[in-house]
């Protein structure tokens, strides 16, 4: 490394790998968590001729006023609260960290998504993830309330489901831990499409949760955008630290477009949830396996010990892209996590997967 990056560079980022994204060409991608299936025809054209009235020339409203009242308005959510929007949660994610004190605490889950780390990382906060229970993977309430009353963390992060496990914690865990909590709780709802379960309709009940959800997991993952939900004076100080244009015209037109045509969505949600019980019902027939219960459109195993990477190898030459959690260790080690696919997808995962272990 040459010295220009070590004077430069604080230690918090020279230590950093970067986030690493396999790349995916000619693959059946299962990996990510996108959603699999493309608009019909009519759609395309409908959306691309919203796009023609776009101003690419100006720059985008700064507030993206019609697709907040939008996004308000689909949550119903009154004038007591208001939305940030973020390039991706991911942003959202980093704005919240930027705005804390220095030296603060974060407080999330091992395993958890794993944005939470990373970005407190290279902020230089001090993050705390406390194991799930192995067996469910739920919260560890005791170790989660220890931690609060010892860290008072600024923040807490919940993902709800959680990824890489898939399941809901436990309800009246997380509002004892709201309850609790001196800082902001974060329910990070980014797979609510799938779960059927949400505290969005609690921000009424605690000044101190805020309800983080997204569109990419619902079909729009190229599109980047990302909100979060929560009493308006809290909202009101993320909004200042928000660069003014961070999104961009065809995301707002977009986005909006789609939201309004709804109904798309909710489709194809069902088909995958369909295709999430077939792919977990396949997959318990596979005697090695330890199938957990999903309310993503992922699902995550275990595989005997020390497998894992040899499976993920066998499906990768087998051009099937999915996730190797091994690597992370700890409570998902021996696991891999499948994205739920269209059906021909998950058959093709299938069948390689029924290669690697003859
Ligand atoms: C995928 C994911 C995100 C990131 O979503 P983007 O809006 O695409 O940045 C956030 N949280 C969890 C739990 C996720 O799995």
């Amino acid at each position: 490394m040459s010295t220009h990056t070590h004077a430069v560079f604080r230690p918090e980022v020279l230590t950093l790998s970067a986030y690493h994204v396999p790349s995916a060409n000619g693959f059946v991608k299962l990996d990510a968590m996108e959603n699999p299936y493309e608009w019909d025809e009519k759609t395309q054209t409908q959306w691309l001729e919203t796009l023609k009235k776009c101003a690419i020339n100006r720059y985008p409203d700064p507030q993206a006023h019609a697709l907040t009242e939008l996004l308000k308005h689909q949550n119903h959510l009154n004038q007591e609260y208001a939305i940030l929007l973020g390039n991706g949660s991911d942003e959202i994610i980093q704005l919240l960290l930027m705005a804390l004190t220095p030296n603060s605490h974060v407080l999330s889950t091992t395993p958890s998504f794993v944005m939470y780390k990373q970005i407190s990382d290279v902020l230089g906060l001090n993050y705390h993830g406390v194991f799930l229970n192995s067996d469910t993977f739920d919260l560890n309430l005791s170790a989660m309330l220890e931690k609060i009353e010892k860290f008072h963390p600024k923040i807490i992060f919940l993902a709800y489901p959680n990824n890489p496990t898939g399941n809901l914690f436990d309800e009246n865990a997380i509002k004892t831990i709201i309850e609790k909590s001196t800082g902001l709780v974060i329910i990070d709802e980014a797979y609510e499409p799938f779960a059927n379960a949400s505290f969005m309709s609690h921000l009424a009940d605690y000044s101190n949760l805020l309800v983080m959800r997204t569109v990419s997991k619902l079909g729009l993952a190229g599109l980047r955008l990302g909100y979060l939900a929560g009493k308006r004076d809290i909202i009101e100080q993320l909004n200042k630290i928000r660069l003014p244009y961070n999104i961009n015209v065809l995301t707002q037109a977009s986005v909006q477009f789609a939201l309004e045509n709804k109904a798309i969505f909710d489709l194809q949600t069902q088909e995958i949830c369909n295709q999430r019980t077939f792919l977990s019902n396949e997959l318990k027939k596979f005697s090695e396996f330890t199938v957990y219960e999903s309310y993503a459109n992922f699902i995550l195993f275990k595989t005997a010990e020390n497998h894992a990477n040899q499976i993920f190898d066998i499906l990768k030459s087998e051009n099937i892209l999915i996730k190797n959690m091994h690597p992370q260790g700890g409570l998902v080690s021996d696991c891999l996590r499948v994205t739920v696919g269209k059906p021909e997808e998950n058959e093709l995962f299938l069948n390689a997967l029924k290669k690697a272990l003859s």
